[in-house]
């Protein structure tokens, strides 16, 4: 996926922080149940005995099956006195067990060797945190979009904003819920303030929940970010793969940065690879699709236009009505 080798390091010391702090919960526990119930030691220390004589036995050669079979059914004795006693005690079966965040894996963010889900949730978690640090996700829900504040008479095009703004609401509602790896592209625009942005991180939200990586960006922070590695020296940083490769692409504000030849070839080359791996991209703008037109070559809007689903937001701003 090409996140950069600082996500991964993030990620494995959260990991380690989560393994220690359930390990010494634990151990708190263990240190309860002795103080409570002395016999606990006892058992504890044959328990760890039952492991040397094993280790012993393998060497002992050929009664060392019978010997290790043995141990075995005497640690599950031990195992069962354990638990009796806990129960007694009035403490619950997994009282002793560290109570690691993924039960899969002890938080060691690998099974058999290979990378557990909750490792790589955890990167594209840290990733999308990095790359979308100013924007406040929670809040942009689903829930919390309200319809009352457009209005419900017709504008001067005879639509009435409220109807069109819930038909642009359903549909985004139902492509966040059916999101997979064919999802199309969308493209919002409209005037600034009428919810684009609330429901594009509305949908980058379920669509986490589901699983997906997921990149929000205003087009001029990813473009800087995309300028300084490209023209810097941080050959560390792969934000260009990162754009090009995660699930959910959402462009913000297309249009607000400042346009140069670098930034208007990146965009073509985001929306054109993307199409070609058939990836989905949101892209919102308040230009219209005539100023959309002249700031960016033919080839940029006629592959937005052509392939994306157009949603147009209609309405005066709602920012101005609630005040
Ligand atoms: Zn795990």
């Amino acid at each position: 996926m090409g996140y950069r080798k600082q996500i991964y390091t993030e990620a494995l010391s959260v990991l380690k922080a989560r393994r220690e702090q359930a390990e010494a919960v634990a151990s708190a526990h263990k240190t309860q149940f002795a103080a409570k119930c002395p016999e606990a030691l006892t058992i504890e220390r044959e328990m760890a005995k039952t492991g040397l004589s094993a280790i012993r036995a393998v060497g002992a050669g050929k009664d060392a099956e019978a010997i290790i079979r043995d141990l075995a059914q005497y640690n599950l004795e031990l195992q069962a006195k354990r638990a009796e006693l806990l129960a007694q005690n009035g403490f619950p079966a997994d009282y002793l067990q560290a109570p690691y965040t993924c039960k899969r894996c002890s938080d060691t963010g690998a099974v058999d060797g290979e990378p557990c889900d909750c490792y790589k949730a955890l990167i594209r978690e840290l990733a999308l945190r990095e790359l979308s640090s100013a924007t406040p996700l929670k809040r942009c829900d689903f829930e919390s979009f309200s319809l009352a504040v457009y209005a419900d008479t017709p504008d001067e095009n005879g639509l009435i904003p409220r109807e069109e703004m819930e038909a642009i609401y359903e549909f985004c509602k139902g492509y966040a819920a059916q999101f997979d790896e064919n999802s199309g592209s969308l493209f919002m625009y409209g005037k600034t303030g009428l919810g684009k942005t609330h429901l594009s991180l509305a949908i980058a939200a379920k669509v986490i929940e589901k699983g997906y990586g997921v990149i929000y960006g205003t087009a001029q922070n990813l473009l800087s970010t995309l300028e300084k590695e490209h023209f810097g020296r941080e050959r560390d940083a792969d934000t260009e793969s990162l754009l090009l490769d995660c699930d959910l692409l959402i462009l913000d504000d297309l249009g607000t940065e400042f346009s140069t030849g670098f930034t208007v070839a990146e965009i073509y080359n985001i929306v054109n690879t993307r199409g070609l791996r058939g990836k989905a991209t949101i892209i919102n703008s308040n230009l219209t699709l005539p100023e959309l037109q002249a700031k960016y070559t033919d080839r940029v809007t006629s592959r937005i236009l052509g392939s994306y689903s157009v949603l147009h937001f209609t309405g005066s701003d709602m920012r101005i009505q609630l005040r």
